[in-house]
């Protein structure tokens, strides 16, 4: 059987042997004679997967006992709205805009309540994660002039390829971070955050899946505006283990076999390591080439998106069918930028990661004097 290399940026890889584990569970689970798909959520034999799925991701991140792990649907989209509905207490927050979905993210706070923008990449063309000491200065100076209910950042820009390597300092102002595609890429320090969320698709599990991670206190008195859908009230979520209404069963439960998956591969330290080591792969070739280049400035690149291009569009779309046909799959870049995106979550192997770079080489040498502009 033959699969290909998937550079898909989400719905995106997922670890064979979990797929394996699935198939063979599929007809008979764990010898309950029906499959998850058809079992009650209410059942003893899903609340236990759901129970240790969220046990599996508590370990995995250490996450505290202040914080609810929430599962729900809806995506990152949905939390954008929820976000909002659930913390605007006093109806200001501020926004770092470092790419497209912190922009989405803002314009559906501003439904909500002030939000206010802190910071934008947009006059790099987000190939860079604003400053962090003008971060910091902005929250400072916006938290004492009319409170902050919180401040809102991407952490990692699956469109661009920029990443975080430090975060805000941000004092008593909540962190809320959309982490949806480096989530489970590497170990995260959850008490430095008040919320943080990400859609499964990206390097956790199937789509229709958003896990939520949200320090209790913050949503003990329930949502900050009364008209808050019952679905995205975080604290009933809490309250209900998720299952307000019927949740995304299967998805859970393959979320749970991925949790599994990298815990077995030795946790996050051991994905971050194998991460950068193919991440660094990439930029390598991409620094020592004279045909492509790196779409982030080198101090924000991304180890979970790597972006690229030749700056000859017709060449970059050459190169996005030629790696389709050696079953290098998903490497176009989004339409904001265009050129080329590997994206390497967890489940992407080094051996996918050696054969891009080797077709990158193939690549250069055949097109050896076309080269880039910079
Ligand atoms: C993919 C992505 C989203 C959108 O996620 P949906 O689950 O499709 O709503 C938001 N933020 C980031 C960082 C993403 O990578």
């Amino acid at each position: 059987m033959a699969r290909v290399h998937n550079f898909n940026p989400g719905p995106a890889a997922l670890p064979a042997p979990v797929l394996e584990d699935v198939q063979a569970e599929l007809m008979d689970y764990a010898g309950y004679g029906l499959s998850v798909m058809e079992m009650s959520h209410r059942a003893p034999s899903f609340m236990e997967i759901y129970e240790r799925t969220e046990a599996t991701l508590r370990e995995l991140l250490h996450i505290p006992d202040a914080y609810d792990v929430l599962f729900l649907s809806g995506g990152a989209t949905l939390e954008f709205a929820a976000l909002a509905m659930n913390l605007m207490r006093t109806g200001r927050a501020g926004y770092v805009v470092s790419g497209h979905f912190s922009k989405v993210a803002m314009n559906e706070g501003a439904k909500y309540g002030e939000a206010l923008c802190l910071a934008t990449g947009e006059d790099t063309d987000f190939s860079a994660i604003p400053a962090k000491a003008d971060i910091d200065a902005q929250v400072a100076r916006e938290a004492a002039a009319g409170g902050l209910d919180y401040v809102h950042i991407c952490q990692n820009n699956t469109i661009y390829g920029t990443m975080y390597q430090a975060l805000p300092d941000t004092g008593d102002v909540p962190l809320v971070a959309d982490v949806s595609s480096c989530f489970l890429s590497l170990p995260l320090d959850v008490e430095r955050y008040g919320v943080i969320y990400a859609g499964a698709q990206k390097n956790a599990g199937p789509a229709g899946v958003t896990v939520v991670i949200c320090r209790h206190d913050l949503i003990a008195d329930g949502p900050a505006l009364g008209i808050t859908p019952a679905y995205l009230d975080w604290r009933s979520q809490a309250m209900k283990q998720s299952m307000l209404n019927t949740p995304n069963t299967f998805g859970i439960y393959v979320c749970g076999k991925v949790f599994e998956w990298v815990k077995e591969m030795g946790g996050l330290e051991a994905m971050e390591a194998r991460n950068r080591k193919k991440a660094s792969m990439l930029y390598d070739v991409i620094d020592h080439s004279e045909l492509f280049c790196g779409v982030a400035r080198p101090a924000d690149r991304s180890i979970a998106n790597v972006t690229f291009t030749t700056n000859t569009p017709e060449l970059d779309r050459e190169f996005v069918s030629e790696a389709a046909k050696a079953g290098l799959v998903g490497l176009g870049g989004h339409r904001l930028v265009g050129g080329m995106r590997a994206s390497i979550y967890n489940a992407v192997p080094k051996t996918s990661v050696e054969r891009l770079c080797g077709l990158m080489r193939e690549f250069e040498e055949l097109h050896a004097g076309t080269s880039a502009t910079e």
